[in-house]
């Protein structure tokens, strides 16, 4: 995965990029994951078309998908969840940072502003980090919710060694006279 693509000279292939990359090398996305696998991977595609504007001028659009799964930490019963993460956004780039601001309200499209080249691998870790749920949680979970079983710790009074007092009483209730 590219992270300087020439968007231009993909404009011109007219082909898709596309791999498959170890999850591990997306760092940020990584650590959302305590038990994340070896061998889990993040399966992607780009494409960028060049389309003329309501005023014909020239766009470059970029489409991209991604689809990866990886263990988070259910949130009721702490267990690890397995969650399918899916990017399918289109992406329009413009002159500036100004007319990203300017259009950003009524494009349905994301903006990003062209330099030129662009970090694929970047923009789709964020992509990634965005498809994550807000939280994690299995739809009906594997144990019982780990709260449960606190009363278990809970111990019961139970008759114990006698109180001093109830030992002094019986010191005092004992046989008398024998000073008599
Ligand atoms: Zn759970």
């Amino acid at each position: 995965m590219p992270s300087r693509l020439d968007l231009r000279s993909l404009v011109r292939s007219a082909s898709q990029l596309a791999g498959r990359d170890p999850l591990r090398r997306f760092a940020r996305l990584a650590q959302e994951s305590p038990e994340l696998g070896a061998g889990a991977t993040v399966q992607w595609s780009a494409s960028a078309q060049e389309r003329a504007d309501g005023q014909g001028q020239p766009q470059i659009w970029l489409h991209l998908k991604a689809q990866a799964a990886l263990p988070l930490t259910c949130q009721r019963c702490l267990e690890a969840v397995d969650t399918q993460l899916l990017v399918d956004r289109s992406f329009r780039f413009v002159a500036s940072e100004q007319i990203a601001e300017e259009q950003d309200d009524e494009a349905q499209e994301d903006l990003l502003v062209f330099e030129g080249e662009f970090d694929l691998h970047q923009l789709l870790e964020d992509e990634l980090l965005l498809a994550l749920p807000l939280i994690a949680r299995h739809a009906s979970c594997p144990a019982e919710p780990a709260l449960s079983v606190v009363d278990a710790d809970f111990v019961s009074p139970s008759p114990g060694p006698a109180s001093p007092f109830a030992v002094l009483a019986s010191l005092k209730a004992g046989p008398t006279g024998k000073a008599g």
